[in-house]
């Protein structure tokens, strides 16, 4: 999401900067493929299809708003990032970004690794049979309650964020003549996101143990004294949606640096070394992610280039891409209810979901992509604002982009990229009935998170 370059101008403008807003070169009917999952195409007739079926048929059957997955998209994701790696590294699905029982079972069944970082996400993973020793528990205040039960079922590492946790974790182990594997999440001053990166000396953040101050020195200091705990190496992640590879190289200096203190002091080398997420996706024309195989290669040249000038051997390297994973692989489908040109500002276009089905516009300024998907249209491109059905000014979906100007009522309009962070921090504001998730494959959609209905809001309401 580059901010400077993005063509609709400035973002905040209310009112149009003239000639600011230059419709697009490009034909509004041409899929950008980075944008799609790699199913999605158009007809002979214009309409778009996602694994081989057209969305009015979609939508007739499941309904809108609804998110679609791509599934063949989803697994040969896993495959590219697993090969990528490859054995000597592991990949961890991050499973806040979107995870349902059939997201657990198709990791498995390609190669994967899961982090949670909840009860909840853990019992998902847990009953869709996800091997405990294949799980990571994450979180900066687990309760005594979730780390027992990670601990009992076996995970094969809880992430350490803070001193109180490393002594809980500890008990919680010895207590059960366990010793739990874990690592020790570090903030190593440095902040992550897009284009740029900003190295701090001090983090101002509730995540990890600040390398700053000898705080994680003496965090491992701690760990390696109890008897309930197996140190096996150091975490850190630094940002999201990251596609220069800058932050991770100095993040991994210090982390390696911390390696070699460590192996100073206590003689002890750790064997792996967690990189974490946040690696960026196109969710606009303007974005240009990098390919797992780009990525796996210049974290590895980093670390094993760092270790040698440290003299260490070079430590097992695991990452745990989320979004990079999931986010292309969906779209949300939306029909469109009402359209309201305001003259000499923008078009008004609202769909049935909205802030419910896709926070991130109004939660982080995010900009996505919409095309027009039921139909194609040889129309002038007229710019539109994507709005909600909920009652906030705030409730955007699409801030800035262009639609066909002979968009009606009824018409199938689709948001790319939204597989990732849309249905798991979906709400019921307003009392919406969170939407399904769809998987499509090989000409079959089967519903893998069925819709809200309005009884399971009054199930919840026992007054
Ligand atoms: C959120 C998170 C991730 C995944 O981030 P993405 O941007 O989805 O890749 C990975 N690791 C940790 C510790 C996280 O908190």
């Amino acid at each position: 999401m580059s901010r400077s370059a993005h063509p609709a101008g400035p973002r905040h403008a209310d009112v149009l900067p003239e000639g600011h807003y230059t419709a697009p070169a490009t034909d509004l009917n041409v899929l950008d493929e980075k944008v799609w999952s790699r199913t999605v195409t158009r007809d002979a007739n214009g309409a778009l299809t996602v694994g081989g079926i057209e969305v009015a048929r979609l939508a007739e059957e499941f309904g809108t708003p609804a998110y679609f997955l791509d599934e063949s998209d989803f697994r040969a994701r896993c495959r590219a990032w697993a090969d990528a790696f490859g054995p000597g590294a592991d990949v961890f699905y991050a499973g806040k970004a979107f995870l349902s029982r059939a997201v657990v079972r198709w990791l498995q069944e390609e190669g994967l690794n899961l982090d949670v970082c909840s009860g909840g996400e853990l019992t998902t993973a847990l009953d869709a049979g996800m091997p405990a020793e294949r799980i990571a528990f994450h979180g900066n205040n687990k309760t005594v309650a979730e780390i027992e039960r990670a601990v009992e079922a076996g995970v094969g590492r809880i992430v350490l964020d803070s001193f109180q946790e490393i002594v809980r974790v500890a008990h919680i182990a010895q207590s059960r003549g366990l010793r739990q594997r874990v690592q020790i999440r570090v903030t190593v001053g440095v902040e992550a996101h897009t284009h740029e990166f900003i190295a701090t000396a001090h983090e101002d953040q509730k995540f990890g143990i600040a390398l700053a101050g000898g705080q994680a020195a003496e965090a491992v200091r701690r760990a390696l004294t109890l008897d309930g705990l197996e140190l096996i190496g150091i975490h850190s992640h630094i940002g999201s949606q990251i596609f220069d590879m800058a932050g991770f190289e100095v993040s991994a200096r210090r982390v390696v640096q911390l390696l070699a203190e460590v192996r100073d002091e206590h003689g002890v080398e750790l064997p792996e070394i967690d990189l974490g997420g946040g690696l960026g996706i196109a969710y606009t024309s303007e974005d240009d992610p990098r390919e797992p195989h780009e990525i796996a290669k210049a974290l590895t040249d980093i670390v094993t280039r760092e270790c040698e000038s440290a003299n260490l051997s070079t430590p097992r390297i695991s990452v745990e891409p989320g979004r990079a994973i999931v986010g292309p692989t969906a779209f949300t489908l939306y029909e469109v209810g009402t359209i309201k040109p305001l003259e000499g500002l923008r078009t008004y276009v609202s769909v049935d979901g909205g802030m419910s089905d896709n926070i991130r516009t109004a939660l982080y300024d995010a900009e996505y992509s919409v095309a027009l998907v039921s139909r194609s249209s040889d129309a002038e491109p007229m710019l539109v604002r994507v709005v909600g059905k909920h009652c906030e000014s705030g409730d955007i979906v699409v801030k800035d982009a262009f639609l066909p100007a002979d968009l009606a009522p009824g018409d199938l309009i689709a948001v790319p990229a939204t597989g990732a962070y849309c249905r798991s921090m979906a709400s019921n504001y307003n009392h919406a009935l969170r939407p399904p998730v769809v998987a499509v494959r090989d000409g079959e959609a089967r519903v893998i998170v069925r819709r809200e209905t309005e009884e399971d809001l009054l199930r919840l309401d026992v007054g």
